[in-house]
């Protein structure tokens, strides 16, 4: 393993590298040497945690997250412009909350516990269809 000239900064000295909670460079105090003068634990100034020395790397793991995130956005423009259509058609209805017994029809506006505001868009035997603002899904209703 190669060694820069900073890997070796004086324990109780000030160096700048990336801290692991910050998530940004920022100065740290040297708290340890491994057996060859080389700094091993350092502890951030700013949020005061302490932590391994990582010589500056780490920046390439950011990259794929990007890519995924720009994914999920591709697969979602769908439900959510069909929600904020709804929710501006029928922005002065009041929700009620849902529950399986109760019975709706489209156009009802409903307050689900685990995914929030919907708006109902098709009711068959014992099932609707409601727009969340992630994406639609099938509810039972009239247990
Ligand atoms: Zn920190």
């Amino acid at each position: 393993m190669a060694t820069k000239d900073k890997d070796r900064t004086p324990v109780a000295q000030i160096l700048v590298t990336q801290c692991t909670k910050c998530k940004l460079p920022l100065t740290h105090m040297v708290v340890l040497h491994n057996s060859e003068g080389i700094v091993e634990r350092v502890q951030c100034r700013t949020c005061g945690s302490e932590h391994k020395y990582y010589p500056d790397k780490k920046k390439t793991a950011r990259k794929p997250a990007k890519k995924t995130r720009a994914a999920s956005k591709n697969r979602k423009p769908d439900a959510a412009s069909v929600f904020e259509k709804l929710a501006g058609k029928l922005e002065d209805k009041k929700a009620v909350s849902y529950t399986m017994q109760g019975s709706y029809q489209p156009d009802d506006v409903i307050n689900h516990k685990t995914f929030g505001k919907g708006f109902v868009t098709e009711v068959s035997y014992q099932k609707m269809e409601v727009a969340f603002a992630d994406a639609s899904r099938m509810l039972v209703c009239d247990r």
